[in-house]
């Protein structure tokens, strides 16, 4: 006898087959005529299976009729077409042995219907919940569509480091890794000195994978790394998380417009085949936490994205005649509710955002001929704002140590990646997508908290 999971079992090609099933029960119902019916989940879909146990059977009344909801099974029987309106199949169990009960008095989800802040503080419980192993499955699907996409078109997958040396952003946003005794660390000239650190020098968990991935595009061509990033930003928003996973295409002899070009057919892949293949999922985020769901994913596989320079949308914003918390003029950093503005109300679509200027971006994005100017890009999307953060890379040398003195870094912490203009150079281009925000995109979900696994930010690392 097979084992097969609640999506084998749910479709009509199971009906004839006699099965072994293993999951929680969702809900138990003793009908007058002396039988249950057992809503059966295992995580495999978002539906249940429906168990019809007898009467007949003969653990019914000491077992069947004592199942609680979270008590795990093993269930042996036919797959029969159902008679019910919206299941092609039911279960008729010829054997149903309890695994491992679940007190009712105390099992959270005895009750549907808690809020996502609770379901939070029960973070190991929660993919039990039809949101929550939604959100799961969606999560492995765009992982699977990342690598598909990359592997059909020639990219090669790069494991960059966690650990780092080098600073991505030359901001302060990063976690220190170190083995030094916070109670004893060494010291020279009352400093504490990190040349008896375990790497003989500072070291970080990473904020991008970036500039190690440009040496893999500066020798293959096609690359890309996807894994997980570490930010200190002590920002406690709906966007942000302190541990999140990035994906990062690098190509060489690209330009901007190439990577604007990659950036859109990437973000539609991933939505074409989350519409393709997790349908049921899908449908529930838009029947219970928003309704505009399909509207606003059909828009980014259904049309051009917009392409806007900052010049032009700080144009708009000025002339929105709208009050902003942070005002807006050239030179300014669009923060979120500018960049909602843009694509949620000014133009109602996505929106990549291009060439901002010098001041607001790291010194490896490439400078315009206006001097004023960087190839950066921001792809924006409604309902979330900035998914997509890239650029064309500076390949002249001079212009990028010109850049890194301006932004106060040393070249010589960076001499590794300069020789990657000292060599050979090539025009390259590459962005980063956020795995959590376009999960928040795919969803609806309104607080990043709530569409990673195990949730790092300010103040919490439970689990
Ligand atoms: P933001 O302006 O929203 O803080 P950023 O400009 O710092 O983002 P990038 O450095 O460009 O972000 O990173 C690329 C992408 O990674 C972003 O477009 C976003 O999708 C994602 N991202 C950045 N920071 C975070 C974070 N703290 N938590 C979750 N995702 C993030
Ligand atoms: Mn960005």
């Amino acid at each position: 006898m097979d084992t097969i999971s609640v999506a084998a079992a749910r479709r009509a090609e199971a009906v004839g087959r006699t099965v072994r099933l293993c999951g929680w029960v969702r809900t138990r119902r003793d009908s007058k005529g002396g039988f249950s019916f057992i809503e059966l989940n295992d995580g495999s879909c978002q539906g249940n299976v429906q168990v019809v146990a007898a009467g007949e059977l003969p653990n019914y009344e000491d077992v069947v009729k004592k199942l609680k909801v979270g008590a795990s099974v093993a269930i042996e029987g036919e797959v029969k077409a159902s008679p019910a309106k919206g299941q092609a199949t039911e279960i008729h169990a010829a054997k149903v042995d309890l695994l491992g009960d679940a007190d009712a008095e105390s099992y959270p989800l005895q009750k549907k219907g808690h809020t996502y802040e609770f379901l939070r503080t029960i973070a190991h419980l929660r993919p039990r919940t039809n949101t929550f192993g939604g959100i799961a499955r969606l999560r492995h699907q765009v992982s699977m569509s990342v690598h598909q996409f990359f592997d059909e078109r020639g990219f090669f997958y790069i494991h960059t480091p966690i650990i780092t040396a080098s600073d991505c952003e030359g901001g302060g946003e990063l976690f220190r890794v170190t083995t030094i005794d916070p109670d004893k660390p060494p010291k020279t000239d009352g400093k504490t000195d990190y040349a008896h650190d375990f790497f003989g020098k500072p070291a970080y968990l990473t904020v991008s994978g970036q500039l190690q991935v440009e040496a893999f595009a500066c020798s293959m061509g096609k690359v890309y790394t996807f894994g997980p990033t570490f930010r200190a930003e002590n920002s406690n928003t709906p966007r942000h998380l302190a541990e999140f996973w990035m994906i990062e295409p690098e190509v060489a002899f690209a330009d901007l417009t190439d990577n604007m070009n990659l950036a859109e057919a990437f973000l539609k892949r991933i939505v074409g085949d989350a519409l393709a293949k997790c349908d049921e999922d899908l449908k529930f985020f838009a029947e219970r936490v928003d309704k505009g769901l399909f509207d606003r994913l059909h828009a980014i596989t259904g049309q051009p994205f917009l392409r806007v320079s900052y010049t032009e949308a700080v144009d708009i914003l000025t002339k929105s005649g709208k009050t902003w918390e942070f005002p807006v003029s050239w030179g300014s950093d669009l923060q979120s509710e500018h960049e909602r503005f843009l694509t949620e109300q000014h133009f109602k679509q996505p929106v990549i955002l291009y060439d901002y200027p010098r001041t607001l971006k790291p010194f490896y994005m490439r400078v315009n001929d206006d001097g004023k100017t960087v190839r950066a890009m921001d792809v924006l999307v409604p309902g979330v704002g900035e998914i997509i953060g890239g650029s064309q890379r500076e390949e002249r040398l001079d212009v990028l140590e010109t850049r890194m003195k301006e932004q106060g870094l040393h070249p010589e912490g960076y001499s590794w990646y300069a020789d990657l203009r000292r060599y050979g150079t090539v025009p390259h281009a590459g962005f980063g997508l956020g795995l959590e925000r376009t999960l928040l995109f795919l969803t609806g979900m309104a607080n990043i908290r709530d569409v990673i696994p195990f949730p790092r930010t300010p103040g919490n690392a439970e689990y």
